[in-house]
Formats: C-alpha cells, sequence, structure tokens
C-alpha cells in the first residue's frame, strides 16, 4: 500500500501521512471498533487502538506508510483487522481449554488429571451457589468443611479420618510444620526428591522450620539408620515415594511399616509421602501397567501415622494434597493454625467428595485419567485409524498411523510407558514447529507430540468426542 517512492523515506513528506491518520476517539467512533467495544472495558479498547496507531506512526516515520498508503489501509478496514487480532490474541490468553493429544495423561503443563463430567458437575454447581460447607445440616451448628470427605477418606483406605489442603506439596509441609517445627525430620538420602514444579524436600523442611536429618546412602537405607538418627529433638520420620526416578542394583530401603513400628516404640511420628498414590478397589481393573505404584490402603495397613497423596494425579479429581491416618494425628493437623491458609475451597471438596463417591460405586474406571491408562493399543487403534481417514483427503499432508508410546506423566512411575497407537503426520508446505505452533495459536488449542520432524497425535489422551474437533483443527492449522 505505500508507494515506491515513499518506500525510501526520502521524499515524502510525514506530516502529510501523519494527518491521514484518525485520532483515537475517532478511531474508536469507525462503526467495526465501536462494535467491538461493546461491553468491553473502554480503557483497554483505547489502549489496543492507540498501540495500532503508534505502530502505524512507526510506519510512517520508517518511510514504510505514505498518506495515500493510510487512506487505503483506512479504507481497506486494515486498522479494524488488526484490532480484533489484537483482541483475539488477548482473549486467547489465560486458562483456555486445550485438546491433548500428547498421550501424557497426567499431563503438568495442560492440568493434569481431567475430572469425571458428574465431578466437573458437582464441583460448578458447589462454585454457583450457596452449599453445606460448614454447617450440620440436623443441627444447624457450625462443623468442619471436610467431614464428609474425611469419611470418605477412611471407608476408602481403612484411615480412621482424613483431610485435604491445596495440593500435595501443602500436605507435606503443614504435616512436617505440625510435628517437627523446631526440631527433626529424618529421612532417607535416597528418597531426597525434587518433584516437577521445584519441590524439593529439602526446601520445604526448610519452609516448615524443621531440621532435615539425612540418613542412609542414596541406594541404601535400613532401619537401623533411621533408629541411630532418633534423639529427643526428632519430630518425624517421614518416607517419600521416589514418584520420578528409580534406584536399580545395589538397593534397599526401608519399609513404611518398620518405619511406623519404630515410631511406635519411640514415641515419634511417621508419615509417608506417596505423591501419586493408587486407590485400587474391587471392580475396578487395576493400574498394574504402572509397575507397582504404592497403594494408599497399603501405605496405611503398615502402621505410619500419616499417608500424604495428591488429588489430581492417580487419583483423577480435583489438585488437592489428602491427608489420611490416626484420627488423633488428623486432628493434630487441623489444629495447627496453617492449616487456615491451605484448606481447600467448597468447589474442591465437592469435586473430591464425588470422586471418592465414584470409586465407593464402583464406577472408577470411568474416571477420565484411569480410563486413559488403562486403554489398550488394540482399543486405541481404530481411533488412529478414524482419525487418520478423516485427515486422509488432505493435499501435501502425509498421514501414517504407527505404533508408539504414551506416558502416564506427572512423575508417577517414570519407566512406564503405555503402548498405542498414533496417527504420525508431515506437511509439506509447513515446518514441524510451525505447524504445531498454528495448532497451539488455533481454537481449540491442540497440543500434540513433535518427534522425528513429524507431529504425532495420540488418541489416549482424548477425551470422548474429541476426535472430529480435532481434525477440524488440524485442517485449520493447515
Ligand atoms: C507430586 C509429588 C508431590 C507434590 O504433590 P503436588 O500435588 O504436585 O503438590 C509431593 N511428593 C511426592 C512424592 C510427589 O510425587
Amino acid at each position: 500500500m505505500a508507494s515506491t517512492d515513499a518506500r525510501g523515506g526520502t521524499d515524502a513528506d510525514p506530516r502529510e501521512a501523519f494527518r491521514a491518520l484518525p485520532s483515537v476517539d475517532e478511531a474508536l467512533r469507525r462503526p467495526a471498533l465501536a462494535e467491538l467495544g461493546e461491553g468491553r472495558d473502554r480503557d483497554f479498547m483505547l489502549r489496543l487502538v492507540r498501540e495500532r496507531i503508534e505502530a502505524w506512526r512507526r510506519e510512517i516515520l520508517d518511510g514504510q506508510l505514505d498518506a495515500a498508503g493510510v487512506v487505503e489501509g483506512l479504507a481497506a478496514g486494515r486498522l479494524e483487522a488488526e484490532v480484533i487480532d489484537a483482541l483475539r490474541r488477548e482473549d486467547s490468553k489465560g486458562i483456555q481449554r486445550v485438546i491433548n493429544a500428547t498421550g501424557v495423561v497426567l499431563h503438568t503443563g495442560l492440568g493434569r488429571a481431567p475430572v469425571h463430567s458428574e465431578v466437573a458437575q458437582a464441583m460448578a454447581r458447589a462454585a454457583g451457589g450457596y452449599c453445606l460447607l460448614e454447617v450440620d445440616r440436623a443441627s444447624g451448628q457450625r462443623n468442619q468443611r471436610d467431614a464428609r470427605l474425611g469419611e470418605l477418606l477412611a471407608r476408602l483406605t481403612g484411615a480412621e479420618d482424613g483431610i485435604c489442603v491445596n495440593n500435595n506439596a501443602a500436605a507435606v509441609l503443614i504435616t512436617l510444620q505440625t510435628f517437627a517445627r523446631g526440631g527433626e525430620a529424618v529421612v532417607s538420602r535416597g528418597e531426597l526428591v525434587e518433584i516437577g514444579g521445584s519441590f524439593r524436600v529439602p526446601d520445604v523442611m526448610t519452609r516448615a522450620g524443621v531440621q532435615l536429618v539425612e540418613v542412609g546412602t542414596t541406594n541404601r537405607t535400613r532401619i537401623a539408620d533411621y533408629r541411630a538418627a532418633v534423639n529427643e529433638r526428632t519430630g518425624i520420620l517421614l518416607k517419600v515415594h521416589r514418584s520420578n526416578f528409580r534406584v536399580v542394583g545395589f538397593t534397599e530401603e526401608t519399609g513404611g511399616d518398620e518405619i511406623g513400628a519404630l515410631g511406635r516404640e519411640l514415641g515419634v511420628a511417621t508419615a509417608n509421602d506417596l505423591g501419586s498414590g493408587l486407590l485400587e478397589l474391587a471392580g475396578a481393573r487395576p493400574l498394574d501397567m504402572l509397575g507397582g505404584e504404592p497403594l494408599v490402603k497399603q501405605a496405611v495397613a503398615d502402621g505410619v501415622d500419616v499417608v500424604m497423596f495428591s488429588g489430581d494425579k492417580l487419583l483423577g479429581g480435583p489438585q488437592a494434597g489428602l491427608i489420611v491416618g490416626k484420627r488423633k494425628v488428623v486432628q493434630q493437623i487441623r489444629k495447627n493454625p496453617t492449616y487456615r491458609a491451605m484448606r481447600c475451597d467448597k468447589a474442591t471438596i465437592a469435586g473430591l467428595e464425588k470422586t471418592l463417591e465414584l470409586y465407593l460405586a464402583g464406577r472408577a474406571d470411568e474416571i477420565p485419567s484411569r480410563a486413559m491408562m488403562l486403554a489398550s493399543a488394540e482399543e486405541l487403534r481404530p481411533r488412529a485409524d478414524g482419525l487418520a481417514n478423516q485427515l486422509a483427503d488432505i493435499e501435501g499432508l502425509d498421514v501414517q498411523v504407527v505404533a508408539d508410546r504414551s506416558q502416564p506423566g506427572s512423575g508417577s512411575a517414570p519407566d512406564v510407558y503405555l503402548d498405542t497407537y498414533v496417527v504420525s503426520l508431515a506437511a509439506k508446505k509447513l515446518s514441524t514447529t510451525a505447524f504445531a505452533s498454528a495448532l497451539r495459536d488455533g481454537d481449540p488449542c491442540v497440543f500434540a507430540r513433535i518427534q522425528d520432524d513429524r507431529l504425532l497425535f495420540d488418541p489416549r489422551t482424548l477425551l470422548p468426542g474429541e476426535d472430529d474437533e480435532l481434525t477440524a483443527a488440524i485442517r485449520a492449522a493447515l
């Protein structure tokens, strides 16, 4: 739109071009922008329009745009198009829905576990209205917000009671603080883990005001090592599940049963941080492909005082940290003033209750993340074939269905892969990174896996009904 002589930036008089630019107010009165601005924050619209006009001014100064170019651009609706584009970019920020075709089931970046639709409904109902949060229905008296949750947890895990806090990191923090603040916590050197998102056991100790006492070696820790470390300052013996790595070879790990027994003998609190924590029940298919993730029930039966695990890892519920154990010990944690700062909101508690009710009703396998882990390669193949068929007619797109492996994700079972079939795409005209970026930028946003300069789409992590939307998004991106 700039005339060729203006491009040189020497002959044209920029003042004329500046005069052709609308003021911000004039621009906002242009019909398309006035309509766009309806129902939107006026200051924000002003800022967007001002930014666009500033960009045109820079083009004029750089000699890229002359008066005729401005007039032409305005007539062609270029300013409106730019503002719409800026608005679209703005509206696509924040928490937006994503189609997860990566095959990583508990994808931390994409929100870990998608909850069951009935759980999502229960959460929305609690959030959108009043609910029985801290009132007892029969007496009208005040009660605890997670009293019912505690009962459900007790039934499912064999513990006496349970409570929830915002996440498992908080569960570990408050447990340490309750039992060992100003004192010492004994942990095996082989269990000083760092979990994604900077959860480091030694740092959590410091934050809890607890002095860490490391015992044993990286590969071997025996109960005698714990015993030798206990003194009058010891507040807790903590066991931590090595969620995201394995120690193999010449190894020895002390079980929760021995640690629990030692704690009882010496009068010291004991805790087991399971990380994921698996609930397995009669009627639900076991997730044994995860290669022995510890079971919450077993950890409780081992006899430690409290067991901690995440609500949104293998459990498949909303983000939370669950603490189960002896009633007296759980009460002590509840009375810790820090609990007030870590307790869950009504929507989370409603979601957790509903998730646990699904387990108790024998419907655990309907929970999306569990169903995804349980899907076999044979079950996934027809879905991959179906996706590939829908894409077969696109010119310049190489479509293959290949055997591949999905991952549980979220630091659970790091060495476990789940056999799957993926749709593998390569576009002639588009680089793989540009293709992936166009998919992320689309509506809905799509995440796939990049491997060997191809994009892989794993049906394992697609929710029911997302297959058609995915192929439409792929078409749009191309
Ligand atoms: C994941 C994990 C945590 C942290 O749990 P969040 O729910 O992410 O806060 C703590 N400990 C272990 C062993 C874990 O695997």
